[in-house]
């Protein structure tokens, strides 16, 4: 998966005030453009607030918001099937502690880099306190690859790795889940290495666990669905909803497949989906009992889709914007939606756009976007579905209980709407209505800030 940026960021305009913090931000974190990228994305949203609350400058919230916590740096060294000694690098940003344990997510991708995974770990602590739920933001990985990699190798990296994050995690400190290239296996490698480290029981330190022990029910499903739910959400604001709607999506991973499972719940026809090899156009609705067949379980490509499904075409090497849609759902990875996508989508009639992955648009898409009218639902909020429900897998692992499918549901479809309405209610109250970047971005800063000025200079 291409993770890289290699464009330097569009600055175009900013409160005036905030100017010499993110001259600070360049300087103490040089070439880390994706972390660049992320402070500025956020700090040129948030002039309404910090108009309203003149406290935050007076106290350097926004220099302390932007300075991680903590940032481990660890070696991984780690012996290969063939009894060779390699060696990768692990990392944990926590980047902000004040509403809870620092939560996110591992990854395990040659890409991985410092930035990368600062940037992520900024981008949490506002998506997760959006979610209302008492959740800090981290980040975490490694540059290994287990792309083509044994099992025992996986094992052997997972047990190394947590040799030396155990000391940095907990509970009630920093509770990691999986990533792109952390799914259960690997969590299971993770946990059991834990347990055997410390010598406790201790489930609520990692989530995304398998069922059998102590994992949620709706944990697979919850970023995907989350996306859908939000983009219903926006629908319904036009007087409108996702029934009859069609619907692209990028992706065929865990956030795209049960994205496009909500959308045909909801009544939407996906006729689209994508993966690293191009996109595969289904005018009769993907099949998605054929797509989990051949990306969940099979791990092939989408082109074994279209073999295999009379009247789907697969197109190598495009991208699946130039399909007309009235949705568009990107679901795979970031920086996978330019300005030139934009144009062709907004041509197309898109109405709505919501973020599964994190980043997927570019800033200068956003613009178009913003410009053609079109709603749309950032990252942040569109896929903080995902970490809600572990949120609900820790409450359910504090009180050693196992929720049904339903009900998990029920509370991921109420987190989605609160998560809507306080973006929505935020534009407004900014001036801005139906703009969810301004609106997403000040209500998550405003939580974290007014917790943190609570708890003085920490
Ligand atoms: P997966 O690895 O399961 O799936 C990623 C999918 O994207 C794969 O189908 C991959 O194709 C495809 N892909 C990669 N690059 C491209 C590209 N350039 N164009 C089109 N398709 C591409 O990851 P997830 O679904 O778990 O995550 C996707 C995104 O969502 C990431 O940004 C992640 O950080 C974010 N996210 C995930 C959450 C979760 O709960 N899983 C929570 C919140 C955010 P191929 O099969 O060929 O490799």
């Amino acid at each position: 998966m291409d993770t890289s940026m290699d464009t330097p960021p569009v600055f175009t305009s900013i409160d005036p005030r905030l100017e010499p913090v993110v001259e600070s931000v360049l300087r103490r974190n040089p070439a880390e453009n994706e972390f660049h990228e992320a402070v500025w994305r956020l700090l040129r949203t948030v002039g309404p607030v910090i108009r309203d609350h003149p406290e935050y400058l007076d106290a350097r919230l926004v220099e302390r918001i932007c300075e991680p916590e903590r940032q481990i740096i660890f070696r991984v060294p780690w012996t290969d099937d063939a009894g060779q000694v390699q060696v990768n690098r692990g990392y944990r940003v926590e980047f902000n502690g004040t509403l809870g344990p620092f939560k996110g997510g591992l990854r395990f991708h040659p890409s991985v880099t410092s930035s990368i995974v600062k940037f992520l770990a900024f981008e949490q602590v506002f998506k997760n306190a959006l979610t209302g739920l008492p959740l800090g933001g981290g980040k975490g990985g490694s540059d290994f690859d287990p792309k083509g990699r044994s099992e025992g190798e996986i094992m052997r990296f997972c047990q190394s790795f947590m040799t030396e994050l155990h000391r940095h995690i907990g509970e009630h400190t920093d509770v990691p889940a999986g990533d792109i290239g952390v799914g259960e296996r690997e969590l299971g490698f993770l946990f059991g290495q834990y347990r055997r480290i410390t010598n406790r029981y201790e489930p609520g330190v990692l989530t995304g666990k398998g069922l059998a022990w102590g994992g949620a029910r709706v944990r697979k499903e919850a970023t995907g669905y989350g996306c859908a739910y939000f983009a219903q959400e926006m629908m319904r604001t036009m007087g409108s909803s996702l029934n009859d709607r069609t619907v692209v999506v990028s992706g065929s991973g865990n956030v795209a497949i049960y994205a496009i499972e909500k959308v045909h719940h909801l009544g939407g026809q996906v006729v689209a989906c994508s993966d690293s090899g191009g996109y595969v156009l289904d005018r009769a609705g993907i099949d998605l009992d054929l797509l989990k067949e051949v990306k969940e379980q099979s791990r092939e490509s989408l082109s074994v889709y279209a073999d295999r499904r009379p009247g789907a075409e697969f197109v190598p090497g495009a991208k699946v914007w130039e399909v007309a849609a009235e949705v568009a759902l990107p679901c795979a990875t970031q920086g996978e939606l330019d300005a030139e996508d934009a144009v062709k989508l907004a041509d197309a009639g898109v109405q709505a756009v919501a973020e599964g992955a994190n980043m997927p648009c570019t800033i200068e898409a956003v613009e178009v976007l913003r410009d053609r009218g079109v709603l749309f639902g950032p990252g942040k909020a569109a896929n903080a579905g995902g970490v809600a429900t572990s949120a609900l897998e820790m409450q359910q692992n504090a009180s050693r209980d196992s929720w049904t499918f339903n009900h998990t549901e029920a509370r991921l479809v109420e987190i989605m709407k609160e998560i809507h309405t306080s973006c929505y209610e935020m534009s407004e109250r900014c001036g801005a209505p139906g703009d969810y970047v301004i609106g997403a971005n000040n209500a998550g800063f405003v939580k974290v800030a007014d917790a943190m000025l609570a708890m003085g200079v920490v």
